[in-house]
């Protein structure tokens, strides 16, 4: 039998390392590996609405919202990467109708178009919250009714835009505040540092961390997306944004 060449070996050798580097990643079911710990992302309507409030019906509402609302609870890696879409669990809207008041108060969808979900094409936001993250929080969080109401109680937990009200940061176009203020604010009440993302000057996202015992811990610290002075934009919808939110919204639902 004729030997192998060193080229060939080497390229077996390549293959295997690789694999071996994948299988790091997976469990023994050959999902992805465990997460580390949990992000909570609350997104700000006064700078989201200010992009879709032509389009969503959230925005235009006399109701829309003034503080910050649930973006969602994510699963992460300490190395900066997450799980995404663990395993083949349709959002069910029936499991989470208990909680239906709250999360359309405090988890609404600020922007226009039905979002993607993993397997199925097109859902609502909340469809695919739960299953791009929620079904990477096990073991910690088992099913989706438990997700949701897990992350509607740590919000309700640490009220981020009290603990920023209270230290002088209110909603303003024309006020900006510092970055490194607006953090320690945080950081005096959560008792971590969290994570802030800004459009521009205006911030958009801010995410707490948590172990998986939800005791808080530091997010990573990522370079930061603002500058050195921010903003926490007020949005208010306009009088005729309601008739005009109902005749869009059938142009909307036509076109899906
Ligand atoms: P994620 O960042 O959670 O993986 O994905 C968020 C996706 O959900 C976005 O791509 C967007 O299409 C959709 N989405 C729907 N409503 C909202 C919303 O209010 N805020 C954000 N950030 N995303 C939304």
């Amino acid at each position: 039998m004729a030997s192998l060449s060193a080229q060939t070996i080497l390229c077996i050798a390549l293959v295997l390392t690789t694999s071996l580097i994948m299988d790091v990643n997976a469990t023994l079911e050959g999902g992805p590996r465990e997460f580390d710990y949990f992000a909570l992302a609350l997104q700000w309507p006064g700078t989201i609405c200010h992009r879709t409030r032509h389009c969503c019906s959230c925005c235009r509402s006399k109701n829309s919202p003034t503080e910050f609302t649930i973006h969602g609870l994510w699963p992460d890696y300490n190395d900066g990467t997450w799980p995404s879409c663990c395993a083949r669990a349709r959002f069910d809207v029936k499991e989470i109708s208990p909680l239906m008041d709250a999360l359309e108060k405090y988890w609404p969808s600020l922007y226009c178009s039905r979002s993607s979900t993993c397997f199925s094409g097109k859902g609502i936001f909340w469809a695919h919250e739960w299953e791009k993250h929620g079904t990477c929080s096990s073991p910690v969080i088992q099913d989706e009714y438990t997700f949701f109401l897990t992350a509607l109680n740590v919000y309700f937990k640490y009220n981020v835009t009290k603990i920023l009200n209270e230290a002088g940061y209110v909603p303003s176009n024309s006020e900006r505040y510092p970055l490194g203020g607006v953090v320690s604010a945080i950081e005096d009440s959560f008792r971590a540092t969290p994570e802030v993302i800004c459009s521009k000057h205006d911030v958009e996202e801010i995410r707490l961390c948590f172990y998986k015992d939800f005791k808080p811990r530091n997010c990573l610290a990522s370079k930061t997306s603002c500058p050195k002075y921010v903003s926490f934009p007020t949005y208010v919808a306009l009088e005729h944004d309601e008739s005009d939110a109902a005749i869009e919204l059938i142009s909307g639902e036509e076109a899906l």
